[in-house]
């Protein structure tokens, strides 16, 4: 075992080295090699330090660098240093972490987090928090409480009753909801189509003046950080007309939650911890490995009712409550040791800085594109820059010489019918000089297709 650990330590630390100088998106070779990976089950068994050799022979050359500076699409971050470590350790450990009685340690870490979270986010200290795979999975859980609770008030109980037959609930959401948040909607049997559309303004910000009449039954979906303006929908306002109402407020805050966090940038989420619950990813901008997310609710009872196997709303304020009460999943991995490792390496100020530095190295691309004579499609308040080089064609054709050069690596979007590179920078490891150089590719690539100067 020793030995095998110590060569997979040399393979991960020399992978993580060369992401300095590779290429970001692997070279159509490598992928080719991916056959590599397959072919028949073999007969015999193989040795470990064999099957690693072969992993890191044919996998690692064909991975996409996002543990890297210079990967800017999606907001996938990249994963910090004790995180990594941490990761390797839950690793070791092989914790089942759903049941107290099953791991102390995983449960402990997760319970240790939990107040570090409420307190830089600003979610109040009662809010209940699960630990999931991801923000489909947190605005999946965070809905089906809400559901829970809507129907509930109807003496309605779904998770007992299921939905044929239940009274009718509304969901409302705003015209750049994210795809993530439809597929949740379609999994609670709340359908992608029967939603109320909210219109929105130029920067995808639903518009309150064209908001519905909420009522009781009524779920508002919004949106903390647009996928690709990173605009904030207008939750002060969204949040006072439904607690009138008595309408419950979810937030997709996928990246956009973290802005909570920065005293710089928090302005940005105004009104946003007044809703009822709320879904973030660790995997993106916290800057945890693969896969990590987290769901947050202010009302633990509706929580715990859709969620808890047993029913058991009586553990609620019970010290024998387990994390697979608050979540979809009973067995699984340790997921909170990651997210603690990164709470404590960056403590307060070092998230916050992150948080910061993104945001300013996004704001450093959009001048430098300007200066350069290209169009930035959005307000770059966040970390997320749109950029339009002419036509759509061009526009395209820029984006995919950036991806074939190599330096850096950018996505292509439509925004309200118009293409554009878009720029999303949400890593740790990304320095000043990484988008300086990444700006210089952009650019080269753009002048050579555009005919400039
Ligand atoms: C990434 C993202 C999601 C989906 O998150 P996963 O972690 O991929 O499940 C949902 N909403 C927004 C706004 C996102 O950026």
């Amino acid at each position: 075992m020793r030995q095998l650990l110590e060569s997979t330590l040399a393979r991960a630390t020399r992978y993580l080295e060369d992401l300095q100088t590779r290429r970001v998106f692997p070279s159509a070779e490598a992928v080719a090699d991916l056959t590599e990976l397959g072919g028949a089950l073999p007969e015999p068994p193989e040795p470990s330090e064999q099957v690693l050799e072969r992993l890191d022979r044919f996998g690692s050359p064909a991975t996409t660098a996002t543990a890297g500076p210079r990967y800017f699409g999606f907001v996938t971050g990249g994963a910090l240093p004790a995180t990594l470590a941490a990761n390797w350790m839950a690793g070791a450990w092989d914790q089942m972490s759903g049941l107290k009685v099953a791991s102390p340690v995983a449960v402990a870490l997760e319970q240790a987090t939990i107040p570090w979270l409420l307190d830089v986010l600003g979610l109040g200290s009662r809010t209940a928090v699960g630990f999931v795979t991801g923000a489909t999975m947190a605005n999946f859980t965070g809905i089906a409480a809400a559901r829970h609770a809507v129907l509930a008030r109807h003496g309605w109980h779904v998770g007992k009753q299921g939905l044929f037959g239940a009274p009718e609930m509304r969901v409302v959401v705003g015209d750049e909801v994210h795809v993530s948040l439809l597929k949740a909607l379609s999994l609670l049997g709340l359908g992608r189509d029967r939603v109320e559309r909210v219109p929105v303004d130029a920067q995808g910000r639903m518009r309150v003046e064209s908001m519905p009449r909420l009522d009781a039954d009524t779920l508002v979906c919004i949106q903390a950080g647009n996928v690709n303006s990173g605009a904030f929908d207008p939750a002060q306002e969204i949040c006072a007309a439904a607690r009138e109402a008595g309408a419950w407020v979810h937030v997709d805050g996928a990246f956009g939650l973290w802005a909570l966090a920065s005293p710089q940038r928090a302005h940005l989420a105004r009104g946003v911890a007044d809703a009822d619950s709320w879904a973030a990813d660790a995997h993106k901008w916290l800057n945890v490995p693969y896969d990590s997310g987290l769901v947050f609710c202010r009302h633990p009872e509706h929580l715990m009712s859709a969620m808890s196997a047993q029913d058991a709303a009586y553990l609620i304020t019970s010290a024998d409550r387990d994390p697979t009460d608050l979540v979809p999943e009973m067995s699984r991995r340790a997921r909170g040791i990651e997210i603690w490792a990164a709470m404590r390496s960056l403590g307060r100020s070092g998230l916050a800085e992150l948080i910061e530095r993104n945001c300013r190295q996004a704001a450093r691309f959009a001048e430098g594109l300007e200066a350069a004579g290209y169009e930035i499609l959005n307000e770059v308040e966040l970390n997320q820059v749109m950029v339009s080089f002419g036509d759509g064609d061009i526009t395209d054709a820029v984006t995919a010489g950036v991806q074939e050069d190599g330096t850096c690596w950018c996505g292509g979007t439509v925004w309200q019918g118009r293409s554009a590179m878009r720029i999303s920078v949400s890593s740790w490891a990304t320095t000043d000089a990484d988008v300086e150089r990444s700006l210089e590719c952009i650019i080269r690539v753009a002048d050579g297709l555009v005919g400039y100067p």
